[in-house]
């Protein structure tokens, strides 16, 4: 019997659906389809100007070589300044590791936090890559169900339920993906005194945090106590804020030992993350910040339309995101009936019913732990989203 080609570790993890459904409208696009994308999770906006001349310029400068593996002393002095000022959080350089995206900073924090059969509560619905990564190291993510009349935010009792004496961290993700969901002062508090009850870590992913609207102004729950600040790992990056997917910049600011096992780590993995990248994300955090006002007040008309449109549509209800760039409307209502004689039994039908018949692409909410979803990504222009509203109207207007 010959020896079995891949691990089991990656056999546990599906794809990104996330990424996959992008792609495929994307490439569906460079066909000459007229896709709406509503999948893509990143923004549409180009990345602004300084932040590219200061990419050239680290070009010219000649900042073309390895990098510490935790990143430049420069920018992990830069998300020192950007914490202070932005959350009250003082941190030491020592306390930032600088990563390959936000993703790669997750997914570091889970390889040296993580043992085999640790648990991890994941409120859902949740971003994909949360369970996976949890996954892949061997833990196990323990899912808790929100319900979204509490605005998708978990309730104490529920967290408090789940807790064993394997569980080691929980993660919360503020304003959310897929739901947009933002936590009140109050809510971070009671999740930091459960925390604390518990001797539990916390992982704060916060890379929706500029992209917030009605004036909401997100917290940083490790500014919330002494025992939050100690044993919260804020996870952010320049990716949504600064529409920089592509280059690739995240961040973790936390516990000195945790950081230097996750720089340890790249050092024998990924070595640095992209020098000029690091010089761009310099600027980004610490230049001009018009832009991202510019980009934010954008996506806040564009969700106020959204919004109001989809609510017009009989069957579908959606509630009201105060953060990030997706609308997670309840389709669930035409789930048992039929498109063109297919059968419409949970999201992943809806979508792929409407991606082949209207060529709107949205991702299913079993992506995200929630079958009665679909997610919206509104992180396209005003034009594409109205043109997508009418197509998702004339899809559901002939199901029977
Ligand atoms: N967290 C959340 C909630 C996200 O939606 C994303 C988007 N991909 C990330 C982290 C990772 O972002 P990146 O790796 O591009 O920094
Ligand atoms: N976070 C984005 C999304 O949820 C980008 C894709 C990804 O990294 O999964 O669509």
């Amino acid at each position: 019997m010959s020896k079995q080609k891949l691990s089991k570790r990656i056999g546990v993890i599906q794809p990104s659906l996330t990424i996959g459904i992008s792609a495929k409208a994307k490439e569906l696009r460079s066909k000459g389809v007229s896709v709406t994308n509503f999948a893509a999770g990143e923004p549409d906006f180009d990345t602004p100007d300084n932040i590219k001349y200061a990419a050239i310029k680290s070009i010219v400068n000649g900042n073309t070589k390895y990098t510490p593996a935790g990143g430049m002393n420069e920018l992990r002095d830069a998300v020192v300044e950007k914490e202070r000022g932005r959350n009250g959080l003082e941190y030491k350089r020592e306390n930032i590791c600088i990563s390959v995206g936000a993703k790669h900073a997750l997914f570091n924090i889970a390889s040296v936090m993580l043992d085999e059969g640790d648990e991890i509560i994941i409120p859902s619905p949740y971003w994909v890559t949360y369970e996976a990564i949890a996954m892949y190291v061997g833990a196990k993510p323990v899912i808790v169900e929100t319900k979204e009349e509490n605005g998708f935010i978990p309730t104490i009792d529920d967290l408090e339920r789940v807790i064993t004496d394997k569980t080691k961290m929980i993660l919360i993700n503020n304003p959310s993906n897929p739901t947009g969901a933002t936590y009140s002062e109050e809510q971070l508090k009671d999740i930091a005194k459960l925390a604390e009850k518990h001797d539990i870590w916390i992982i704060s992913d916060e890379i929706y945090e500029d992209i917030v609207f009605d004036g909401y102004k997100p917290i940083s729950i490790a500014s919330l106590s002494d025992y939050a600040k100690e044993k919260t790992l804020v996870v952010n990056g320049v990716s949504k804020t600064y529409s920089m997917t592509g280059w690739r910049i995240g961040y973790t600011c936390g516990d000195k030992d945790v950081i230097a096992a996750m720089i340890k780590l790249q050092s024998q993995s990924t070595t640095n993350p992209t020098s000029i990248a690091q010089d761009a994300a310099i600027e980004a955090l610490l230049g001009p910040k018009d832009s991202v006002e510019k980009m934010r007040s954008a996506f806040e008309e564009r969700r106020d339309y959204i919004v109001a449109e989809l609510n017009k549509i009989d069957g579908i209800t959606c509630h009201n995101p105060k953060g990030a760039f997706y609308v997670f409307p309840n389709v669930s209502s035409f789930y048992g009936n039929k498109f063109n004689g297919n059968d419409i039994n949970g999201s992943m039908d809806f979508a792929t019913l409407l991606l082949e018949s209207e060529h709107v692409a949205l991702v299913p909410g079993i992506a995200f732990g929630a079958d009665e979803f679909v997610r919206i990504s509104f992180a396209t222009g005003l034009e594409e989203i109205k043109e997508g509203v009418r197509r998702i109207k004339n899809f559901v207007s002939k199901i029977s």
